[in-house]
C-alpha cells in the first residue's frame, strides 16, 4: 500500500486528521476494513475512503470527526517523541533565517526525533537535501520512521555522527543546530558553509546563547542576532475575546549568523 497524501479525495494508504476540536486530534492512515478507535468511539476508515478531505464523518458513539488533510505541523506535532522537539513557532524562524528553499542543501544537528528535519526536508525537497547528524544511534530510527511517515525520507540523509568532530559536507547552504554545545561546531560550520551561508542555533539557556554568540563573532558571521518567539494562543468569543490563560512560556532562542569571506 503507497503512503500518500489526500490531494481533494481521501484513498486507501492515506493519511488523514481526524479533527474533533483543536485539542483533539488524530493522525490515522486510512486502511480499508480497518478502524481507528478513539475515546468518542471507533471511525471506520471505509466511510472515510473516496470521499472529500474535510468531509465529516460519525463515530460508532455519534460523534462527528473532520478528515483533515494533514500538514507538516501535524506530522511535528504527533511525532513519535524522544527528545524535546523544535515547536512549530520556532521552526518558522528558523526556516526563514536560515534563507533554505527547493534546492537548499543543509547541515543539521541533532536529529533528535526529527521534527525539524522534517521541516527543513520539507523546504528543500524536491532536489536539495538534510544530512542530519545525531550521536545517538538509537534515536536514528525513530526518526527515520517520522520522516517516512510525513514522506519526506528520500530528503534526508541521516548520519550517526558526532558533529562536534567535523562536518563531512561542503558549500552548503545552512548550518542548523539543536544541540548542547552548539558553540563547539561555529568553525565547522564556517568551513561547510558556501560565502554568505547561514547559520541558524536554537538553544533553551542564556549561557548557551552568549557562548555561540561569541564563537560566532570571533570566527568569521555577521548579521549576528539572538532572538526569543513567544507565541500567546487567543480565546475568542465576541464580547469575551482575551489572551488564553496559559501559554509555553519558554522553548529557547534563536541566535543566527552569516558568513563573511575572510582576508
Ligand atoms: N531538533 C530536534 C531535537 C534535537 S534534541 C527535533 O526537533 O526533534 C538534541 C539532539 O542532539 C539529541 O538527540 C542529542 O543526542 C543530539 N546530539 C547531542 N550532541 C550531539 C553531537 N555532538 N553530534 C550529533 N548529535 C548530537
Amino acid at each position: 500500500m503507497k503512503q500518500t497524501l489526500p490531494e481533494t479525495e481521501i484513498h486507501e494508504g492515506d493519511y488523514v486528521l481526524l479533527y474533533m476540536s483543536p485539542r483533539k486530534t488524530y493522525l490515522a492512515r486510512a486502511e480499508k476494513g480497518k478502524s481507528f478507535h478513539t475515546h468518542k468511539g471507533y471511525v471506520e476508515f471505509d466511510s472515510l475512503i473516496g470521499k472529500e478531505c474535510g468531509s465529516a464523518v460519525k463515530s460508532s458513539l455519534g460523534f462527528e470527526f473532520i478528515a483533515l488533510k494533514p500538514q507538516l505541523r501535524d506530522f511535528i506535532m504527533k511525532s513519535a517523541r524522544q527528545t524535546q522537539i523544535t515547536y512549530p513557532k520556532d521552526v518558522a524562524l528558523i526556516v526563514m533565517f536560515s534563507g533554505i528553499g527547493p534546492g537548499s542543501r543543509v547541515v543539521e544537528a541533532g536529529t533528535g526525533t526529527g521534527a525539524l528535519t522534517a521541516a527543513l526536508a520539507y523546504y528543500v525537497k524536491p532536489e536539495g537535501k538534510v544530512y542530519s547528524y545525531e550521536i545517538r544511534e538509537e534515536f536514528i530510527a525513530t526518526a527515520e520512521k517520522n520522516l517516512k511517515r510525513a514522506g519526506l525520507k528520500d530528503f534526508v540523509e541521516l548520519k550517526n555522527k558526532d558533529i562536534v568532530a567535523g562536518i563531512d559536507e561542503r558549500d552548503v547552504d545552512a548550518v542548523v543546530l539543536d544541540l548542547a554545545p552548539p558553540w563547539l561546531v561555529v568553525p565547522h560550520a564556517y568551513s561547510a558553509l558556501k560565502p554568505s551561508g547561514a547559520i541558524v542555533s536554537f538553544s533553551p539557556t542564556i549561557d548557551q546563547v552568549v557562548k555561540t554568540v561569541e564563537a560566532l563573532r570571533e570566527n568569521g558571521f555577521v548579521d549576528v542576532e539572538s532572538v526569543e518567539c513567544l507565541m500567546r494562543g487567543m480565546q475568542v468569543e465576541r464580547g469575551k475575546t482575551r489572551p488564553q490563560t496559559l501559554m509555553t512560556a519558554h522553548t529557547g532562542y534563536i541566535t543566527f549568523g552569516r558568513k563573511i569571506t575572510k582576508l
